[in-house]
């Protein structure tokens, strides 16, 4: 384990021990919990919504093809992978990868929670509805709220589609990236 993720999964453990955790049913499918990655000290945080297949099997964020996208999102907006924080709604995958739902976000919400106090990040993209919801605390219409910059807590929050959504929709590819070319702005004061 990477020592930036090894000092995470400690933070962690003073809410629960979350490697173990069985706070929701997702702990009786998982193979690994899914922590997160990145710098503890990054300026912009991702949230996703929950690990896929390989992401269980490796223990990491945005590993397979979601990621991939990600990764060719972040580059066209010239940030590093490397310099943000990444991480999901909930920490399991979810059997055959359907959507969260709401007992799970909120067993798993104290650590995204903690997640947030220590990294303290300036701005977070919100990669789809599931992160959205969970974060904002309301329902939000993607089709009329993506791209959007909301303030919350003194946070910057961009609302944006999940990287998935593009596998299945090619046209959102531009709409997409065009909301990442927002991420300047998140990072104004
Ligand atoms: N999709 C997500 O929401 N998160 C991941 O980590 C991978 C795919
Ligand atoms: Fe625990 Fe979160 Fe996994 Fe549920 S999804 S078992 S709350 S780590």
């Amino acid at each position: 384990m990477a020592p930036e993720m090894e000092r995470m999964v400690h933070i962690l453990n003073t809410i629960d021990d979350v490697i173990n955790c069985q706070r929701c049913d997702l702990a009786l499918t998982r193979t690994h919990v899914v922590v997160g990655a990145g710098p503890l000290d990054a300026k912009i945080m991702l949230i996703g919504e929950a690990p896929g297949k390989n992401e269980d099997k490796k223990a990491e964020p945005f590993v397979g093809s979601a990621g991939k996208i990600l990764n060719g999102l972040l580059e066209e907006s010239g940030i590093d992978r490397k310099d943000v924080y990444i991480t999901n709604v909930v920490k399991c995958r979810p059997p055959k990868n359907r959507t969260p739902m709401p007992n799970e976000v909120d067993a798993c919400h104290p650590y995204l929670q903690k997640q947030l106090e220590v990294i303290k990040p300036i701005g977070i993209i919100l990669l789809g509805r599931s992160a959205s919801e969970a974060i904002l605390g309301r329902k939000v219409d993607l089709g009329k709220e993506h791209g959007r910059i909301v303030e919350k807590n003194g946070c910057k929050y961009l609302i944006t589609y999940h990287p998935a959504a593009m596998i299945y929709k090619r046209t959102l590819k531009d709409t997409i990236a065009g909301d990442f070319r927002k991420v300047g702005a998140l990072l104004e004061h």
